[in-house]
């Protein structure tokens, strides 16, 4: 059913159509600026570096597509690029993206706009572990905090072993027909991408994330993505 080693086309998808309300009022998340650029470009040009990335489609809010082509388009992005409009959810916003892709893509990445300092190691290796046939590939990161649940009143009913927990980031990396399969047999209401396949009996494989890859979610991560941006352009 899986293909032992997909040897076409490598699409990247961008969901980038959420409202973002946990960055405070204003354009839509990934039309915020970092450093003096939309975080959506600074996305899509961090999947287009790596040299094993030919295509990116973005789905983007529907009031905002013409927008966020005429951005991109006036970029150096480096890829093939297309520009869709993007649904309520983040699943419908990956599935408007598939559905158009062109016959000779074979693997697809999915990554959020809200992870625009992914560094191109990330992507190419998770490109990379789908061709070696891996159907499903997600890079993971170790945690850092210990992690306890709580009830409802606020005592502690556990504590899981940090050493086998990850944290999972994006672009998660698949074959382009078990992620097809995954958006038309699993009910999206599964969290991610990977969720939805692994829902569906196929095991994922884990690469190595990177603490820059980190999602860009409240104010203060403005500020840290604006560090690392600096850093960046210092070196
Ligand atoms: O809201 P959250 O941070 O979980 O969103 C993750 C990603 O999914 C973001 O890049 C966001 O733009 C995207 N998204 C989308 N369509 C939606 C909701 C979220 O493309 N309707």
């Amino acid at each position: 059913m899986t293909d032992p080693s997909p040897s076409g086309r490598v699409a990247a998808l961008v969901p980038a159509a959420g409202r973002g309300e946990r960055l405070g009022p204003g354009a839509p998340k990934a039309l915020r600026e970092l450093s003096g650029s939309p975080m959506l470009v600074h996305a899509v040009k961090a999947l287009a570096a790596s040299p094993l990335v030919d295509l990116v489609v973005v789905a983007a809010p529907a009031e905002s597509v013409e927008q966020v082509r005429s951005l991109l388009g006036g970029s150096e992005i480096g890829a093939e690029l297309a520009v869709v409009a993007g649904g309520e959810t983040r699943p419908e916003s990956v599935a408007r993206a598939l559905i158009n892709l062109p016959h000779d893509v074979d693997v697809v990445l999915v990554h959020d706009a809200a992870r625009p300092l992914v560094p191109v190691e990330v992507v190419s290796s998770v490109a990379a572990a789908v061709r070696e046939g891996h159907p499903a590939v997600i890079p993971v990161l170790p945690m850092v905090d210990t992690i306890r649940s709580v009830d409802a009143g606020g005592s502690i009913t556990g504590t899981v072993p940090r050493d086998q927990l990850r944290a999972v980031q994006t672009p998660q990396g698949f074959q382009r027909s078990v992620l097809q399969r995954a958006h038309a047999e699993v009910d999206d209401s599964v969290t991610d991408d990977a969720g939805m396949v692994e829902s569906l009996g196929i095991p994922l494989h884990a690469v190595e994330g990177h603490e820059e890859s980190f999602k860009v979610t409240r104010p203060m991560d403005i500020v840290l993505a604006e560090a690392v941006i600096a850093k960046r352009r210092a070196r």
